[in-house]
């Protein structure tokens, strides 16, 4: 367990909305530490454990991993980065909740933690931009930055800006499986925007926008939100 209580926000959207990308680009100016479920999982399957080929059985095809392994392994990666020594508020939750089961599991955790949901910020992206920003999606397989190729390409092809490595596609950016991930999207996760609309905690912002005014905007709307503590 973390020794003292946090401030935590959800990033949410549809694949391709832009979460990933934005936020790289917050989690720094709002001192709070990304996690992404999807980069926790790419990590276990570029290890060969028998756990590592268990989650590429679902990531692959483009199912979701079982909630009981996505909670538990999430929640041991938070207990880690934020306990101790962290300066950080809290986390930036990118790619979790993906359904009720798992948000009503987050709702518990944080309660049992004493910390404190600030915001979940909804990146709205019309559902026909998405097939082309996935599938013209780059990827740094060792600093997980996100790229491109027509829309912000890196500054060399195929070459990391951030760290010089070669730069690669998820092998979950195939048409059939970004069909199958965007169903799954709109039937199970896209629910719970209204729970935590519910609660008064949703931000909307438009994510069909030039990368750096979305950031803008989000940054804008939480600081404030941080100033109540
Ligand atoms: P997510 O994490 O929501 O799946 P990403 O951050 O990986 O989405 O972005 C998906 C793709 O769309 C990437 O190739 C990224 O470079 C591109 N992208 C992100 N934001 C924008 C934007 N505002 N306009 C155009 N392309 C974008
Ligand atoms: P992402 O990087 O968020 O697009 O996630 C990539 C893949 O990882 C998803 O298509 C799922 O197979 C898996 N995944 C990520 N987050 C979750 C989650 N919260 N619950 C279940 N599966 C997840």
């Amino acid at each position: 367990m973390a020794e003292k209580s946090a401030a935590h926000v959800i990033i949410m959207g549809p694949q391709g909305a832009g979460k990933g990308t934005q936020a790289a680009l917050i989690a720094p100016r709002l001192h709070l530490e990304h996690i992404s479920t999807g980069d926790l999982f790419r990590e276990v399957m570029a290890g060969d454990s028998e756990l590592g080929q268990e989650i590429r059985s679902y990531v692959d095809r483009g199912a979701l991993v079982p909630d009981a392994l996505t909670i538990r392994m999430l929640m041991d990666h938070v207990d880690h980065v934020l306990g101790g020594e962290s300066e950080m508020r809290g986390m930036l939750l990118d790619g979790f909740p993906r359904n009720q089961a798992q948000a009503e599991a987050l709702d518990l955790a944080l309660r049992e933690r004493g910390d404190r949901l600030v915001s979940v910020v909804h990146v709205d992206v019309p559902r026909e931009r998405l097939m082309e920003r996935l599938t013209g999606r780059l990827v740094c397989p060792n600093c997980g930055a996100t790229y491109h190729r027509g829309f912000n390409p890196p500054k060399v092809e195929g070459v990391c800006d951030v760290c010089g490595s070669s730069l690669i596609q998820r092998s979950d950016d195939t048409p059939e499986a970004v069909e199958r991930r965007l169903s799954i999207y709109y039937e199970q996760t896209a629910p719970v925007l209204d729970y935590y609309r519910a609660k008064g905690l949703l931000l909307d912002v438009d994510g069909d926008r030039p990368i750096v005014d979305v950031s803008e905007r989000i940054v804008e709307a939480l600081l404030p939100k941080f100033d109540v503590d």
